[in-house]
């Protein structure tokens, strides 16, 4: 079905980007407004650390300076687009829908930059960002931009400690929240105590605190706290006609600092340039969403807290002039698992971007698929060009299910497109495109180029200026359809970091030294077929070793969901004394009532088991298998965390049941670890000892 060296326009396009940087990047510098143009695309040079250890570094177009503020939201002004929508705000959870134009919110954001000049940010600082998803949040972001200050995003209802630790690794001087947070149907969370709970943990004290009140739980201002009302220093400003104009940063000023969503050890503040940010960003949502600009309409599925958020909530879509859906809900419950569906309906939506996790979810909610069909039979559906799915692997069976229902409800040649990201890149590394000539020519029609093809499993080709290789342990290159490490080659794109917040050392201990210097360890294992299609599989922590045979919990997962009534399944690794270890299935079922016991009927065990080795192989055989639901723990973004899990089974395994496990502040509902430390007591209560006999801790369980 596929054809050896199949080749798309992406490929050139991708070529290009890496064979002749200059040109390639300066053409797609020039897409944007240049307070200062940049002398050149890039620049390398090397970077010598204390530890005496030096590694290749570069610049992207070093001499340039410019506003990410400017080309986000005044170029659309003054090209005569102010009455173009700019932001569709839907929050079930408070009841508000508001369109806010392009003109609007260069208002707001003159206005909210006026008062925080006058609060005393100025250019070179940071301001820490705690928001929920509001428009205040965008304003809060484009107006700390504005004034040239560095922002820096922490997921609003982080807990106090996770805050605090931020606060000490960026030291702002000026906090940006609101009075609370809404999560779902739950009642809202006052931020109050949690800030005040970040500050008291921090170190460092910032001087400001400035809140935007919400009706559903105000804050009870303390000014002898430094805390200050958004809305009267707002309007405060507005009334004195007190504005701030964009003021330019150098191309290799930081724009933001987003911290790495933690399933692995402590939070990095990654560092993004600002020319580089705003370039890349500015290409890959017209590449990858056929997204030119003014027209479209972007609905993210995430939080801005996160990277992907920041980029395909706020960012991408404005610098590109389109409208973005900023939503406050849930795929499910919000109030049910039509949410999506009546959104992409009631704004013409072009684009949806979201985690498959929200999918799976829909479908643990909706299993007939009633809601898409009520949708999609009258023609809700048809503005719908792309599904793209990221932030961790989709397995086929997902892709293949929602690709059938793009081909029956959506714009004809709509596509699912999974694509594979990381903050520390700040961009998609892989995608298939749907305007892969956009990075030449914006005028080209999209049909004119179909996508390179659907291949359920893989995230796509390269994206420009990603150099992927996949490399064995010891830095040799593997063969095609080879598992290995998968690394980048250095320079890394406009989008990237080049190192973290204010350390080098750990940029190079945990990126570069692994592979000899001149590669990033990007920490994911997979491969690269025939065609050039990536397959991401697993984090390198997510690879279990049975018999000394890498296995990737991706694809046994993925076996576990071609099951018709598995709605999630996660493999993690369970220390085995004969094999070293054997995978270990926890599955929810896609039924309305959920089956109480831990342990399936003997049925479905076999099913689960066959499924495996036909996918699989025998050697992937399940150690066992627990059913339950709101069991499996995951981040706030939207990523199983197997390491949880692991760490449960390896202290069952021995008997302890009530250790002790680390969860991150990142996760998003905290019951889920308990729900399954009960499953997993049940599951060995039953099965008794066995487990125990021939299961021994390895070191890495305890990692
Ligand atoms: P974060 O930095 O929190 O965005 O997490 C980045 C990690 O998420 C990557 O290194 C991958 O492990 C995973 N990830 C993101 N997108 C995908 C994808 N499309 N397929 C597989 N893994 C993904």
């Amino acid at each position: 079905m596929y054809f050896p060296e199949q080749r798309h326009l992406q490929d050139d396009v991708h070529k290009e980007s890496l064979q002749n940087p200059e040109e390639f990047w300066m053409h797609q510098a020039d897409q944007l407004y240049w307070h200062k143009r940049p002398e050149r695309a890039i620049k390398m040079g090397k970077r010598n650390l204390k530890s005496g250890k030096s590694h290749t570094t570069w610049e992207w177009f070093p001499g340039g300076e410019i506003s990410t503020c400017y080309n986000a939201v005044d170029r659309h002004v003054v090209a005569g687009r102010g009455n173009w929508p700019a932001i569709h705000y839907d929050s079930p959870v408070t009841r508000t829908k508001r369109t806010i134009t392009y003109a609007n919110l260069l208002e707001d954001v003159e206005v909210t930059a006026g008062f925080l000049r006058e609060q005393g940010v100025k250019k070179g600082d940071v301001v820490l960002v705690y928001m929920p998803q509001i428009p205040a949040a965008i304003t809060a972001i484009l107006a700390a931009n504005r004034l040239g200050a560095t922002h820096c995003v922490v997921f609003g209802g982080f807990s106090g400690p996770a805050l605090g630790q931020r606060i000490d690794a960026v030291k702002p001087d000026v906090i940006l929240t609101a009075s609370c947070g809404i999560d779902g149907n739950k009642p809202a969370i006052p931020y109050g105590p949690l800030v005040h709970d970040g500050i008291k943990e921090a170190t460092h004290k910032p001087k400001r605190v400035i809140i935007y009140q919400r009706t559903q739980a105000p804050w009870v201002i303390d000014e002898a706290r430094g805390e200050r009302s958004w809305q009267d220093l707002w309007y405060s400003a507005k009334a004195r006609g007190v504005r701030a104009e964009a003021v330019p940063v150098a191309s290799t000023d930081p724009v933001y600092i987003s911290h790495t969503s933690g399933t692995t050890g402590a939070p990095k503040g990654v560092v993004r340039d600002s020319g580089g940010h705003a370039v890349g960003l500015h290409l890959s949502i017209a590449m990858v969403f056929g997204v030119p600009g003014p027209g479209g309409c972007v609905f993210s599925a995430s939080d801005i807290g996160w990277v992907l958020g920041h980029a395909f909530i706020m960012m991408s879509p404005l610098l590109a002039g389109a409208a973005t859906v900023l939503y406050e809900g849930k795929p499910v419950g919000t109030p049910d698992a039509s949410a999506f569906w009546r959104i992409i309906e009631e704004y013409q939506v072009t684009m949806l971007y979201c985690a498959p996790t929200a999918l799976r979810a829909i479908k643990r909610d909706d299993p007939d698929a009633r809601f898409i069909s009520k949708y999609g039979d009258r023609g809700g559906l048809r503005s719908l060009k792309g599904l793209f799915l990221a932030g961790e692997r989709s397995e086929p069976s997902i892709i293949v299910e929602y690709q059938e229902f793009l081909n029956q409800y959506a714009s004809p040649g709509a596509q699912v497109i999974d694509n594979w990201w990381s903050t520390e890149v700040g961009s998609p590394i892989t995608s298939r495109t749907l305007m892969p000539h956009a990075g030449f020519d914006r005028t080209t029609k999209i049909d004119n180029h179909p996508p390179a093809l659907l291949k359920p499993g893989s995230a796509g080709k390269a994206m420009p200026g990603y150099n992927i290789k996949v490399v064995d342990d010891d830095g040799k290159p593997v063969n095609a359809g080879e598992m290995g490490n998968i690394v980048l080659g250095l320079p890394l794109p406009p989008t990237a970091f080049r190192s973290l917040w204010q350390d080098d050392e750990r940029f190079y201990k945990g990126y570069l030294e692994r592979f000899g210097g001149e590669l990033m360890d990007t920490g994911d294992a997979g491969y690269i077929d025939k065609d050039g299609y990536v397959h991401v599989m697993a984090r390198n922590d997510d690879v279990l070793n049975v018999s000394a045979h890498r296995l990737s919990s991706a694809a046994i997962e993925q076996a576990l969901a071609s099951h018709p009534l598995v709605a999630e399944g996660c493999v993690v690794a369970i220390p085995d004394a004969l094999k070293g270890e054997l995978p270990f299935a926890f599955v929810t079922l896609a039924v309305p009532d959920h089956p109480t016991s831990a342990i399936p009927d003997e049925a479905l065990q076999k099913e689960l088991q066959g499924l495996v080795r036909s996918g699989v192989g025998a050697i992937a055989s399940l150690g066992g298998v627990i059913q339950g639901s709101g069991m499996i723990p995951k981040t706030r973004s939207g990523k199983t965390l197997r390491r949880v899990l692991r760490e449960l089974l390896a202290n069952a395994a021995e008997g302890e049941f009530d250790a002790a496990v680390t969860v991150p502040s990142t996760v998003e509902d905290a019951a889920a670890v308990e729900v399954a430390r009960e499953k997993i007591r049940e599951y060995f209560k039953v099965k008794g000892g066995a487990h125990k006999a021939v299961h021994t801790r390895t070191p890495r369980a305890r990692l």
